[in-house]
C-alpha cells in the first residue's frame, strides 16, 4: 500500500463521531473508524463508513490507547459487518476529541498513531475539537482534522511530526444502520465509564463524608448524561424516525405509480401485439 491521498468520510459517521465529542466537555473520547483502503495511482484513498466507540481505559490526558482486547472485539464486529453489507470492510483508523483544545495531535497523538501505522501503512487518525468558545462572541465552534505520522527530522525534539491527510465528507446510506446502532451504544459506554469511576473512587476505604461525596458526583454525572445526551439523542431520533416515516411514504407512492404505469405499458403492448398478427 502506498501514501494516503485523501480521507472519505461518509456523513452518518462523522455524525456518529461528532455526537461522541460532544458527550463529555472534560474529558477526551475515542473510537475507532471502519471502512476500506482504495488504492489508486495517486495514492490510497481511505472511505470512513462506521464507527464504533470505545470506552477509555486510561482516563489521564492524551492516553487514548487501545487494547489489544478492545481490537480484537472490535475485529471480530467488523467481520460480522462484513458479511452483513456483502462487501469488504476493515478498522482504517481510530478518532479522539480535543475538549476545550485545538484540532492539532499533540506529540503523544503523533507517537501513538506511529505505532499503528508500524502495522498498517494507511491507518489514519481523526481528532475532533469541541467546547472551543470564541472569547468575544461567545460562539463555541468544532474542528476535525486527519492525521498521520512521519519521522521528525533529527534536529527536532519530538520523535514524530504529524502530516494533515485532505477529508472529503460524502452522503451515504449503506451503513446507516449500523451508525444508528453505534449511537445507541453510546450512553451505555459513557454510563459504564461513570460507573467505574464511582466504583474506583470507593474501593479504597473512605469515610462517611467521602463515599456520601462520591456518591453525589456520580448521580450527578448520571443526571448530565441524561439531560445532556440523552434526551437530545431521543429528540434526534424521534426527528429521524418522523423524516424516515415521510420518506418511506413517498417511496411507497411512487412504487404504486410505477407499477400503474408498467400495468399500463403491458396492456399497451398486448394491444400492439394484438394488432400486429
Ligand atoms: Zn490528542
Amino acid at each position: 500500500m502506498g501514501s494516503v491521498r485523501a480521507v472519505v468520510l461518509e456523513a452518518d459517521a462523522h455524525y456518529a463521531c461528532l455526537t461522541h465529542a460532544l458527550s463529555n466537555e472534560e474529558e477526551e473520547v475515542m473510537g475507532l473508524c471502519i471502512g476500506d483502503v482504495v488504492e489508486t495511482e495517486a495514492g490510497c484513498d481511505v472511505y470512513v463508513t462506521a464507527t464504533m466507540s470505545l470506552r477509555r481505559l486510561d482516563k489521564r490526558k492524551d492516553r487514548v490507547e487501545i487494547s489489544v482486547e478492545q481490537l480484537s472485539n472490535a475485529s471480530t464486529k467488523v467481520e460480522e459487518m462484513s458479511l452483513q453489507h456483502g462487501k469488504r470492510m476493515r478498522i482504517v483508523g481510530w478518532y479522539h476529541s480535543h475538549p476545550k483544545i485545538t484540532v492539532w495531535p499533540s506529540h503523544v497523538d503523533t507517537d501513538t498513531q506511529a505505532v499503528y501505522q508500524m502495522m498498517d501503512d494507511t491507518f489514519i487518525g481523526l481528532i475532533f475539537s469541541c467546547f472551543n468558545e470564541d472569547k468575544s462572541s461567545l460562539e463555541q465552534s468544532v474542528h476535525v482534522t486527519c492525521f498521520q505520522s512521519v519521522p521528525a527530522s533529527h534536529q527536532s525534539t519530538v520523535r514524530h511530526d504529524s502530516i494533515a491527510i485532505p477529508i472529503v465528507i460524502t452522503h451515504g446510506t449503506e451503513t446507516r444502520q449500523h451508525n444508528s446502532a453505534a449511537l445507541k451504544e453510546l450512553p451505555k459506554i459513557i454510563m459504564q465509564e461513570e460507573c467505574d469511576m464511582f466504583r474506583k473512587a470507593n474501593s479504597c476505604k473512605t469515610d462517611f463524608m467521602t463515599t456520601l461525596h462520591n456518591s453525589s458526583v456520580h448521580v450527578q454525572a448520571l443526571s448530565k448524561l441524561n439531560s445532556h445526551f440523552l434526551l437530545p439523542l431521543l429528540k434526534v431520533t424521534a426527528r429521524s424516525n418522523l423524516t424516515a416515516k415521510k420518506r418511506l411514504k413517498d417511496v411507497t407512492h411512487e412504487n404504486e405509480e410505477l407499477r400503474r404505469k408498467v400495468t399500463e405499458l403491458q396492456a399497451e403492448m398486448k394491444e400492439l401485439l394484438r394488432t400486429a398478427e
